[in-house]
Order: structure tokens, then C-alpha cells, then sequence
């Protein structure tokens, strides 16, 4: 992974490296960004460009004193072939794109591979390497959900909770207390720390006072479940959404999305690749389609009509009903902006403008607010394992109200 295959975050960027060329690299990193924002990709080229060949072999003569203030523009300008990305092309580079270098380390939340013996991420590192090689804006419930499906048993469904044990703690003292392999630095990218407990605490004396050359980078998204004893160890970088335009560029340039559909799943996905990604998959008129459905069996065809399209939807698996539900929550936010200003955004196509159109013309501002809200409900009750077709019944009956009375606060 280098820097430029990850969209936008420039100055994020240009940080990370500064931070290198002027010699100020704490010894333990906590990327912290939203899902989807890139944290673990960002990592990832973090920790090539420090092993690339190129960049070390024209690493500049470090002064013995690096000011604190002032020098550091200074600094940097000095140093231009330090290099605005890592070179792809050297050994150093083709290993660690190939998640095989020897000196980067990764460690991840794991499920128990056999009952009663704790597992560590070494025992699952080629799933890891597939996973992160296709599409590292995953997040920890896909990447959980995958391993699970993985080893579920014919007839028992897996649903072991993820975790990162004592051992593994374990094991990440014993490989970063061995001497570097190639590169002089020795990386471990720890991915979602707030699956570790209180074993973590085992690490704080290596976070603290490292060996030679050794970088812990953390990857959260969520600083709060991370063990203060930790964070407060660590250097925060936080990670920033993408921009829409950045969205809209990765996934014509990568995934060969055109860039009409490329900017509408953009507008859907608030700077989350992960969704991003996720929606390109499905094609934006099912979701339509479905959009249609729902609203005409909610005012015209009825409860039978309502069951089926339930039923239907039912299938699609969790992440699709959020995808569908965001995609909603999108439509429902352009009818307010057609409802307020009575003109459209150029991001939406043709057909959902005629469905934003209609829409508004039956509801209003208020209305379509309160419909975001049960949506916005709606996608917190599917990431928590709600039964989607009694969701899907619940909300449709309270958007019925919503729509025909104006009857919010009689069911709030
Ligand atoms: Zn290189």
C-alpha cells in the first residue's frame, strides 16, 4: 500500500511524513478515524514508506538536535527526495504490499478456533492477508463475520465474539524483541484495540520504553473502548472522513464505477469508503426500486404488499438493510433540500428525482426529518441484531403515521 492509493487526506499525509524526515516519530501511533475513513490503510503505507529501500537508502543526515519549534520547515525542505510516497517497486516494498514483510507485524481481534484454547492472529494470517489484500476499508464486524462463516460447523451457526488474547500479547513482546529482519525498523499495526482487555496492560512497559526502533501503530475507531492506560501512551493521529469528490475518485479510478453512479454513491456514503465500496455492489436502482415499493405499499397497497417487500429485504443480509436504509436516509435528506430550496442537487439521477418530487409533494419538511430519524433508528437496530422483519414491520407502520397524520409525537 502507498500513500497514493489511498484518496485525498493530503495533509495527513504530508504530516506522517514530516514527521519521519524531522526525526519526531513517537514510538506508538494511535490512528484514530470513523469507519471507513482509511485508518488502516493509512497505516499500511505508514509502515511501507518507513521500510522502502528508496526512502531510507536517501535518508538525509539528521541533526543532533532537532529544535522543537521552527526548524521543521526547514527540515523538510531540505529533504525533498526523502520522497512524497514509498517506491512500490523495491524488495522492502513488493513484500509489505504482499503483507509479507518480515518486519511489519500485524495483530487483530481473532475468534477461538477450538473451544477452550485461546487463538492469536498468527493462526488466522492468511485469511487476514486475503482480507486486507482485497479491500482494507473493511471493518472489524466484516472481517469477525468472515472468519466466523469460515469455520462454522455444518450444523452449528459460529458467532464467536472477536477478541485479542493474553497470548497474543504475549507473542507481540516476543517478536519485537527480536532484531529487525531487513528494513532496521521493526512495525507492528495493531487493528482495532478495543478488543483488547485488560491483557493489554502487558504491553504498556513496551509501549512505553520500546526497543530500538520499533513502532506500535494502534488502529481505532473508537478511542473510548480503548484502555486509557494505553491511549495514554500514545501519540493521537486523528484520521479525517474522505471527502465526497475523494470517494467519488477512488471508485472510478479502482473499482471502474462511472462517474455519474460514482458521485451519487458517494453522496450516500458521508465519507465512508467502507459503504462506498459496499454499495457499488448492489446497483443504486434496486435500491430505488425497493424505495418505490415501500412507499406504495406504505400509502396504496397495503399490509399484504408491506409482508412481501419485508420478506424480500429480509434476505438481503444486514449489510445490504443498512446500505438500503442509507440510501433512504439519502433520499429523504434531497426531498427536504427539494422541499426548502425547490431545487434539486445535481447528484441525483433522473428517476430518483421524479421519487424526491413525488415525495415532497405528498410530505413535508417535518415529516421527512422524522423519517430520517426512524431510519437513523432503524440502522442502529440492525448493527445490534434486531429481527429485521419485525423492524421492518415497526417502521413501516410508524412512517404510515408519519406520512398519512402527521401523528409523530402521538407515537414518540
Ligand atoms: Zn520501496
Amino acid at each position: 500500500m502507498q500513500f497514493s492509493d489511498i484518496p485525498g487526506h493530503i495533509e495527513l499525509k504530508n504530516q506522517l511524513k514530516s514527521m519521519v524526515s524531522a526525526n519526531r516519530l513517537s514510538h506508538a501511533l494511535l490512528f484514530s478515524g470513523r469507519e471507513g475513513s482509511g485508518a488502516l490503510s493509512m497505516a499500511m503505507a505508514f509502515a511501507q514508506y518507513l521500510v522502502c529501500e528508496k526512502v531510507n537508502g536517501q535518508s538525509p543526515v539528521l541533526p543532533t538536535e532537532v529544535s522543537l519549534f521552527g526548524a521543521e520547515q526547514d527540515q523538510v525542505s531540505h529533504s525533498p527526495e526523502k520522497g512524497e510516497d514509498s517506491c512500490g517497486k523495491c524488495p522492502a516494498c513488493v513484500k509489505s504490499k504482499a503483507i509479507a514483510h518480515p518486519d511489519i507485524h500485524y495483530s487483530f481481534p481473532v475468534i477461538p478456533k477450538n473451544a477452550g484454547s485461546p487463538s492469536v492472529s498468527s493462526d488466522f494470517f492468511t485469511q487476514w492477508r486475503n482480507f486486507i489484500s482485497a479491500n482494507s476499508y473493511q471493518n472489524v464486524y466484516d472481517w469477525l463475520n468472515g472468519l466466523n462463516e469460515e469455520f462454522k460447523t455444518a450444523n452449528t451457526v459460529s458467532n464467536k465474539q472477536g477478541n485479542i488474547t493474553a497470548r497474543e500479547c504475549e507473542e507481540i513482546l516476543l517478536k519485537l524483541n527480536l532484531k529487525s529482519f531487513e528494513s532496521g525498523y521493526k512495525i507492528l499495526i495493531m487493528w482495532a484495540p478495543e478488543y483488547l482487555g485488560k491483557e493489554g496492560n502487558k504491553l504498556l512497559k513496551m509501549i512505553e520504553e520500546p526497543p530500538a526502533d520499533t513502532l506500535f501503530i494502534l488502529v481505532a475507531e473508537d478511542e473510548s473502548q480503548i484502555l486509557p492506560t494505553i491511549i495514554s501512551r500514545t501519540q493521537l493521529v486523528k484520521i479525517p472522513s474522505f471527502e465526497n469528490s475523494e470517494i467519488a475518485g477512488y471508485l472510478i479510478n479502482h473499482l471502474k464505477i462511472s462517474g455519474e453512479r460514482a458521485s451519487a454513491i458517494a453522496a450516500v456514503a458521508e465519507g465512508n469508503m467502507r459503504e462506498a465500496i459496499l454499495s457499488t455492489q448492489h446497483a443504486a436502482e434496486d435500491w430505488l426500486h425497493f424505495a418505490r415499493e415501500w412507499m406504495n405499499s406504505i400509502l396504496k397497497n397495503g399490509p399484504v404488499a408491506q409482508v412481501k417487500l419485508g420478506e424480500e429485504l429480509n434476505k438481503i443480509g444486514r449489510e445490504k438493510q443498512k446500505q438500503f436504509f442509507s440510501y433512504m436516509i439519502h433520499l429523504m435528506e434531497q426531498s427536504m433540500r427539494f422541499s426548502a430550496l425547490n431545487k434539486h442537487q445535481d447528484l441525483l439521477q433522473e428517476k430518483e428525482q421524479e421519487f424526491t418530487d413525488r415525495f415532497s409533494g405528498r410530505t413535508g419538511f417535518f415529516q421527512q426529518e422524522a423519517i430520517i430519524g426512524e431510519l437513523e433508528k432503524g440502522i442502529y437496530y440492525i448493527e445490534r441484531n434486531a429481527n429485521f422483519k419485525m423492524l421492518f414491520m415497526a417502521m413501516t407502520i410508524k412512517f404510515y403515521h408519519i406520512i398519512k397524520y402527521n401523528s409523530l409525537i402521538l407515537i414518540n
